[in-house]
């Protein structure tokens, strides 16, 4: 029960993406114990987690005596041995373990992983390749879709909202997506109101449906 009190999470694997995701764990402040088979992953990874453990995770054994089941959260990082990556989630969800997160190599794969019963099933690959396309394109120097047809851009305001403040553009009514925040070159974000006169060379941020944060991306 050592870290499993404060705001902690159970990262098992520790490939690329398990090792990205627990870093920044840590970054932010979260306490992370990370479990993985491979006795040299575990050595490398000994002072940057607060814990590290060499165990097979698709033995339940293993992970009640690491107290796993004390945890809130876990998430399985295991992809390519997706048999191991099964089990593993079985054991999670026969030790109760609230939320389990799971990343999914294919559709497969991530249709398994629901039928089971994980609560939330990710597919890293097919998301960062949505998401690159649209940087790909140009028209958005970052992109995220918060959730399927709802989606956050980064871009350069086109000309026409330039030099109004937005509460007369009528961007809301005409575009049906609002400007959140801007950045001028000099200055730090801040959140957009009425008032807010954007100009070239500045960034803005747009939210809105989908379909209309990326006709809006395309405006110069
Ligand atoms: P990525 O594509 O993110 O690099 P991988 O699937 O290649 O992910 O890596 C997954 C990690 O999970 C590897 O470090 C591997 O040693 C570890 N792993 C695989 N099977 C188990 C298991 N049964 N128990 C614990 N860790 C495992």
């Amino acid at each position: 029960r050592r870290i499993a009190e404060a705001d902690s999470v159970v990262v098992i694997g520790l490939g690329r993406f398990g090792a990205s995701l627990a870093e920044e764990l840590m970054a932010s402040g979260t306490e992370v114990l990370g479990i993985d088979v491979d006795e040299e992953t575990v050595q490398s990874f000994n002072s940057v987690l607060t814990q590290v453990v060499r165990a097979d995770s698709t033995k339940e054994e293993a992970l009640r005596q690491l107290a796993v089941d004390q945890f809130d959260r876990v998430v399985v990082a295991i992809g390519d041995d997706v048999q191991a990556s099964i089990l593993t989630a079985s054991v999670l969800l026969q030790l109760k373990v609230p939320v389990i997160w799971a990343k999914a190599v294919n559709e497969q794969h991530g249709r398994i992983l629901e039928q089971l019963g994980v609560h939330h099933v990710i597919f890293p690959e097919k998301e960062m390749g949505r998401r690159v396309a649209h940087l790909v394109r140009g028209a958005a120097m970052d992109y995220l879709e918060v959730e399927k047809g709802y989606a956050l851009a980064k871009i350069a305001p086109p000309e026409l909202i330039r030099g109004t403040p937005l509460g007369q553009t009528s961007i809301r009514k005409t575009y049906g997506i609002t400007v959140t925040a801007f950045k001028t070159l000099q200055e730090q974000w801040r959140n957009a109101d009425n008032q807010t006169v954007v100009n070239e060379g500045d960034t803005i941020l747009i939210v809105g449906p989908t379909k209309q944060v990326e006709a809006f991306a395309q405006l110069r």
